[in-house]
């Protein structure tokens, strides 16, 4: 048995924070490989280390002095010095620090810079537990293009795991073939976890953050809200694409097509169970839905025209017209003479003149009509397939809640249920969605 381990930036923010991670790893043998993020922050006034890094180099590569360049090192090595010294090791990073200030002279690059934060943490993290270090930049590999290579990655990266009883692995950088340092999307070290996951065929991808797993709903809206014990990819797909943010989006891959759950796990509260992420389940979800989540700030564009379900090629031309003005849509509900688009508001509101005369244009329709100011609400879960009236209790809760339901559209995978209301019934809403489910358990 072989577990990854991956530990998030609040989780490595200081010396105490190490002495809970170091029990969580030595506490279970099968914890062979450990992805440290960069220090996180301590409080929230705080500085994450990346943010001073990519500041740094910006001042750099701008107008700074090689005085503030000392000052601003000096100030990130301070947060390894605390974290090396609070923890009792005798280490320095003297030389690491003059290099890492020659590459920056040197303009070695903003990746470079940034990529500092988890390349000191993982030295650190292997010499406190002992354990080997792997540089990210030898065995994370991107293309000429700068897109990751996961099949170059996977050959280097599970030959090399293959002679190694325990590693540290540094999160978020790789390099490119010409050796340069490449980073993924902010919050990448998510991704370097799948991928170590995949390539030493672990039996599971252990996420450690600072909360127990994914929340039910939102906790700005719902006081306190259950954990979701287990969740499918799927699902968790619907609702972060409406706007949960836990887990980077892209970290699903790597594991998802070896069949290896993933487990978000929370470092403050290790006991917790966490939540589950898995490719399918037989286990049912505790309430009818997995989770409830949504975002405001969506227009919609609602077209008419007299026998538009016989004129072939309607759709495709108005769609055409988002197209071409570089606009992405959210959802598309239709009816028989009227079909409706949704958009971002903040995205289209510069554009909307265009796009309503280019949908005149091109598909001569007899109406449009913009409604903005809208919210849509994704209520996702796999017991919905299997239990009947969970639509019909979802709009007897919205209409006692006094909520005007604009919009709705089931996928037809019968995972979610997507509603369209106004921007200020968003938070009524979600409430009245979450306690018919969880706290009347309808
Ligand atoms: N340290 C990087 C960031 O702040 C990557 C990560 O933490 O996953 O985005």
């Amino acid at each position: 048995m072989s577990k990854v381990v991956k530990f998030g930036g609040s989780s490595l923010a200081s010396a105490d924070q190490f002495k809970k991670v170091y029990k969580i790893i030595k506490g279970d043998t099968e914890r062979r490989f450990v992805v440290p993020s960069a220090p996180g922050k301590r409080n929230s006034k705080d500085k994450k280390v990346t943010d001073m890094l990519y500041a740094c180099y910006a001042s750099i590569s701008g107008k700074g002095t090689a005085e503030k360049l000392d000052a601003d090192l000096a100030e990130i090595k301070a947060r390894y010095t605390e974290i090396i010294d609070g923890l009792g090791l005798k280490y320095s990073l003297e030389d690491e620090f003059k290099t890492i200030r020659e590459n920056f002279i040197n303009k070695a690059g903003r990746d470079y810079a940034a990529s500092r934060g988890e390349y000191l943490n993982g030295l650190i993290m292997a010499k406190y537990l002992g354990f080997e270090f792997i540089d990210a930049s030898e065995v994370i590999k991107f293309d000429a293009e700068g897109e990751f290579d996961a099949e170059l990655t996977n050959d280097i990266l599970s030959e090399k795991l293959k002679t190694v009883v325990n590693a540290v692995i540094p999160g978020f950088y790789g390099s490119l073939p010409n050796g340069k340092i490449k980073t993924f999307s902010r919050g990448g070290s998510d991704i370097t976890g799948s991928i170590v996951a995949r390539a030493c065929r672990a039996d599971v991808y252990e996420n450690w953050t600072d909360v127990s797993g994914f929340l039910i709903a939102d906790p700005r809206i719902i006081d306190n809200p259950e954990v979701i014990e287990t969740i499918t990819y799927k699902e968790l797909r619907e609702l972060s694409y409406m706007g949960a943010t836990v887990l980077h989006e892209d970290a699903i891959f790597p594991v998802r097509r070896e069949g290896i759950p993933i487990n978000i796990r929370n470092t403050n509260a290790p006991s917790d169970n966490g939540t589950w992420i898995v490719e399918s389940t037989c286990q049912k979800s505790k309430y009818t839905i997995t989770g409830v989540a949504g975002r405001k700030g969506f227009c919609s564009i609602n077209i008419e025209k007299d026998m538009m379900n016989s004129e072939v090629g309607f759709g495709r031309k108005v769609l055409q017209a988002f197209e071409d003005n570089g606009i992405s849509f959210e959802h598309m509900p239709s009816g028989i003479d009227t079909m409706t688009i949704f958009v971002h508001q903040d995205e289209f509101i510069d554009k909307e003149q265009q796009v309503v005369s280019t949908i005149h244009r091109m598909a001569n329709p007899d109406t449009i009509d913009i409604e903005a100011d809208l919210a849509l609400i994704a209520v996702v879960g796999r017991g919905m397939k299997s239990t009947r009236g969970t639509a019909g209790r979802i709009f007897s809760a919205l209409a006692h809640a006094n909520v005007n339901v604009k919009m709705i559209d089931q996928g037809s995978s019968e995972l979610n249920i997507i509603i369209g209301v106004e921007n200020k019934d968003f938070e009524t809403a979600i409430k009245a969605i979450y306690d018919i489910f969880v706290v009347v358990r309808l």
